[in-house]
């Protein structure tokens, strides 16, 4: 068979993209919809706040009975009631009198200030009252923060804490956004082992299906980590078939390169729905995706060793689960940074290569060693540098792109 041709990053990424969509909107609980964005735009229904209430613990007062108080001349008031937050029975204040209140309570109908506790003798019966309010001092207004009918979020707006608290304090208890995308993640290979487990001379403990279902539960999916499927064609199939049921993306790693016991290729080329072949980039050139099962559930059969693995769900399904849950960006922003060290480059291909990223001093230095095996590396990176296909040779102090791994993203994916 002759040699596939690699195609670029970007075409593979089209091609993805393409095959996905934004999944069906629901109402969800408020604390389930955290890093999602809001599928359609919401309008208050109420006020904020809903009444005139006290920004201080003092006494509500009506302004004509106290404009002469002075620390010289002050005014006395019989106290008629205390109106704490949640416990207030004094709907209305008698003129001449002076009513206790606390922070958050309904202000009553005729006050209109209230003298905080610092300026008064704090009496239960009698207030002495040394400082005059100005009108409205101290009253936090009905509708002064959101106007019943006012837009507070747009579609597309990434429901973080701040969101979240503002629905709820509009009585909101759900908010529509799409479906957080199933992925079933599965790892192949007669060498893996699950973690915990003892290792024969031949055997290695599975990463990649913790890596990989991290991220995707990063991104904001609901994960199941099926584990380790060995490297046999109808172990795959069936291990595949059972898990379809919960699946809206299948991320499988290992199994698609050119071995002899390339399991993944061996088990999915017959169906002719998924595609494999090389993509033009350092790691992670060996990338198959198509489709799988009468429901057509996306799958990325993404290669075996840990550093391609990450980075192809960086550059392909990340921006895929993003897509299905109407988050934008798609993929993690780029940010250019000078390199410390000279590099070299393949031609030809796309290198990723681990790196720090300094965003103070706006440089980026390579770290470890290119191995996509380095584990190590993976984990002390918190960026790569990307090197486009034509570029073999950079400079130290050459600006480059950066893709920082970490940051860059609202929400769920962070
Ligand atoms: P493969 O493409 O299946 O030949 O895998 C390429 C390399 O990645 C081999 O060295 C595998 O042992 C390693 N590898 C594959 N799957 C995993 C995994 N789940 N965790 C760690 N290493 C893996
Ligand atoms: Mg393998």
């Amino acid at each position: 068979m002759a040699d596939q041709q690699p195609i670029a990053v970007e075409e593979h990424l089209e091609r993805v993209l393409a095959a996905v969509a934004p999944l069906d909107v629901t109402r969800q609980p408020l604390l389930d919809a955290l890093g999602l964005a809001a599928a359609e735009p919401v309008t208050a229904e109420v006020s904020l706040p809903g009444f005139d209430n006290s920004a201080m613990d003092g006494y509500a007062v009506r302004l004509a009975d106290v404009v002469s108080a002075s620390a010289d001349a002050p005014v006395h008031l019989p106290v008629v009631g205390a109106i704490g937050a949640g416990a207030a029975d004094l709907r209305e204040l008698p003129e001449g009198t002076a009513a206790k209140i606390m922070t958050g309570a309904p202000v009553p109908a005729g006050a209109d200030a209230v003298v905080p506790y610092e300026w008064t003798d704090r009496g239960a019966e009698h207030v002495r009252i040394e400082r005059a309010p100005t009108e409205g001092q101290h009253v936090r207004r009905a509708g002064e923060d959101v106007s019943a009918g006012d837009l507070v979020l747009e579609t597309g707006t990434v429901l973080g804490p701040r969101q979240l608290g503002l629905l709820a304090s509009l009585g909101h208890a759900r908010v529509a956004v799409r479906h957080r995308p199933r992925v079933v993640v599965l790892s192949t290979g007669s060498e893996l082992r699950e973690p915990g487990q003892p290792l024969g001379h031949d055997s290695i403990h599975d990463g990649n299906s913790f890596l990989l279902a991290a991220a995707a539960r990063r991104a904001g999916a609901v994960v199941y980590r099926v584990g380790i499927v060995p490297d046999q064609p109808e172990a795959f199939l069936a291990a595949l078939e059972e898990q379809l049921v919960r699946a809206d993306v299948v991320v499988t790693s290992g199994g698609v390169s050119m071995g002899d016991y390339d399991v993944v290729k061996a088990a999915l080329r017959p169906l002719g729905t998924v595609w494999f072949g090389p993509v033009a980039m350092q790691p992670g050139k060996p990338q198959g995706f198509g489709h799988v099962g009468h429901a057509r559930v996306p799958i990325f059969t993404l290669p075996g060793n840990p550093v391609s693995a990450y980075l192809s769900f960086e550059l392909f399904v990340l921006p895929a689960l993003r897509k299905m849950m109407g988050l934008t960006p798609w993929s993690r922003p780029q940010v250019s940074a000078r390199l410390t060290h000279a590099i070299t480059s393949p031609p030809g291909r796309r290198q990723l290569l681990r790196a720090h990223l300094d965003t103070a001093e706006g440089t980026v230095s390579p770290v470890g060693g290119p191995g996509s095996h380095l584990v190590g590396g993976l984990a002390d990176a918190d960026a790569v540098v990307v090197v486009p296909e034509d570029v073999t040779a950079l400079e130290a102090g050459a600006s480059v792109s950066v893709l920082p791994l970490d940051t860059g993203l609202d929400g769920g994916a962070s």
